[in-house]
């Protein structure tokens, strides 16, 4: 079982062949709304990767709030414990041109109003084999979940994203870190060229480079490349969090961490062959499938 405490936004997305600039007014060519925020994506990608999850997260009061539990809901995922927080859902604005340049605009919303976690919620993160975070929402808040993970023996996966830096405090409480290079660069100032130094704050850590693959460093000495998968990139949009939640489920189940390495950067390969964020995120049985070429 698995346990994810993270963000829910939904994400307005408009393209046309220039973006405007302050001040101006241009017209566009098309509109989608989807699901998105890094909780609730990983939240259903652990699900479709086959595990049982629990997201602890919240929306707001508005119909953004009423479609994304729908649609996290849907895909499978516990949200009986979703707060319904007085006010905007978390939101994105994204624009996006011809050349696929974008700007975006986040507003946290009843994001930002998860603190305090409930006995309740404090409950489902002990009842979990594994715990996955991302720093989407106050990171207290996932200090706390953190701690009551930690005296349960729930495994702790914090996935360092958006890049920041990160207290002691809850880096103390890791289990496993997931970050890219730019989030690695905010946590310890190196990139690509020494995923080791990232033990001086984890145990074990996962830095991935996109389509060359990812690091995997433990303190008992590891130090492994796992190479991408080969497969005909589309959108490389949600390929982190693809990847993040198939790491812990795979972890959760016990498997060796190397082939749980694996198996989530052939979870991030399936993700980049499809248009879109959450819907492009992975099943089992497509992952199992790139898994064992
Ligand atoms: P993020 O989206 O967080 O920046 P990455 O782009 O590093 O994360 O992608 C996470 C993982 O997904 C990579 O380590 C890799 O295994 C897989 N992946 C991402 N992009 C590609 C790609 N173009 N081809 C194959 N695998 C990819």
């Amino acid at each position: 079982r698995v346990v994810v405490v993270g963000s829910a936004n939904m994400d307005l997305v408009g393209t046309a062949p220039v973006l405007p600039r302050a001040r101006e007014t241009v017209l566009g060519t098309d509109f989608v709304m989807v699901p998105g925020g890094k909780g609730a994506n990983q939240a259903v990608a652990a699900a479709r990767a086959g595990a049982s999850v629990v997201f602890l997260g919240a929306i707001g009061s508005d119909s953004f709030g009423v479609t994304l539990r729908a649609r996290i809901t849907a895909a499978g995922v516990d949200t009986g414990q979703l707060r319904v927080t007085y006010g905007p859902s978390g939101v994105a604005l994204v624009m996006v041109d011809a050349e696929g340049e974008n700007l975006i605009l986040v507003t946290p919303g009843a994001n930002a109003s998860l603190t305090g976690l409930t006995d309740a919620e404090l409950a489902a993160v002990r009842g979990a084999d594994v715990m996955v975070a991302q720093l989407e929402i106050p990171v207290e808040t996932v200090t706390e979940a953190a701690v009551a993970a930690r005296s349960a023996g729930t495994r702790v996966v914090l996935n360092a994203a958006p890049a920041r830096r990160v207290p002691a405090e809850l880096l103390d409480l890791v289990d496993m870190l997931v970050v890219n290079e730019v989030e690695a660069a905010a946590l310890t100032g190196r990139g690509r060229e020494a995923p080791e130094t990232l033990l001086d704050l984890v145990p074990r850590a996962v830095l991935t480079l996109g389509a060359d693959g990812a690091w995997y460093v433990d303190r008992d000495g590891t130090v492994a490349h796992v190479p991408a998968f080969e497969v005909e990139v589309v959108d490389s949009t949600a390929a982190g969090d693809a990847f993040t939640a198939a790491l812990a489920v795979a972890w959760g189940e016990g498997r060796d961490l190397l082939d749980a390495v694996r198996w989530a950067a052939a979870a991030g390969a399936v993700c980049t062959r499809r248009l879109g964020a959450s819907v492009a995120l992975p099943h089992r049985a497509e992952i199992d499938e790139l898994h064992a070429r």
